[in-house]
């Protein structure tokens, strides 16, 4: 299959209102083109220096979202186009984006990622890291970032039991912080949950938001 058809295919099966982030990590400019120009304009990279170089080359319209760990020192470098940052997993890294979106006199919309694989390999907040950052008051401070929801990674298993528990946990929990800090912010409203081989699943615990990169680009080779 091409990126063509996949992309065609990908959008046409998911429901309205799940956008689609391609995530291009790894792959060459011209995988992107191809995605372009089957009409896609949300892409996906986790690695700042790749992302740059790939921004500065392709189409202005497209929106670009970071979806990896973030190292605060290179804020700075994606803060003038980036368009959402779905990894934001401390005080700091916050306090850094709203820094750097306001030297650019912009607002940076951002996840929230939260930890809810039972794996120690990846980043995120637990639940309770999470509420004490939301009560900190830190959020009202930061007027160059608007958070609108929460990112999670399921543990990367087959057990679609655990995959579809781990997901629910984070729909629930993204309630609970909407009831509790954001009910009259409409832009709170994102769940970017949801990879190539559990993309479906997190569909149905309601995710608005699906990383796919393998099952549009193919393998990476890194
Ligand atoms: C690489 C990556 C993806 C896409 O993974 P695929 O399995 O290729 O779909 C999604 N989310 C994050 C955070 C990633 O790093």
């Amino acid at each position: 299959m091409s990126i063509s058809s996949n992309i065609k295919q990908l959008q046409a099966s998911i429901p309205e209102g799940v956008t689609l982030v391609a995530v291009s990590k790894f792959h060459p400019v011209e995988a992107l083109q191809e995605a372009y120009a089957a009409g896609q304009r949300v892409f996906g990279e986790n690695k700042a220096q790749e992302l740059l170089l790939k921004q500065e080359v392709m189409p202005k319209d497209i929106q670009w979202h970071f979806i990896g760990h973030l190292q605060s020192n290179k804020v700075k470098t994606i803060a003038p186009f980036i368009h959402t940052i779905h990894s934001i997993d401390s005080a700091k890294l916050l306090q850094e984006v709203d820094k750097q979106a306001a030297r650019f006199n912009r607002t940076i919309r951002v996840l929230l990622q939260i930890y809810i694989a039972r794996e120690d390999t990846k980043f995120g907040l637990s639940f309770e890291e999470c509420i004490e950052l939301l009560e900190s008051g830190l959020i009202a401070d930061c007027k160059h970032v608007e958070v609108c929801g929460l990112m999670g990674m399921a543990t990367n298993t087959d057990n679609e039991t655990q995959i579809c528990d781990e997901f629910a946990k984070l729909n629930t929990f993204f309630k609970t912080v909407k009831a509790s800090y954001f009910s009259n912010q409409d832009s709170f409203r994102e769940i970017s949950m949801g990879m190539s081989h559990d993309y479906k699943l997190a569909i149905a615990e309601g995710s608005t938001m699906i990383r796919v990169g393998s099952s549009i680009f193919g393998e990476r080779s890194y």
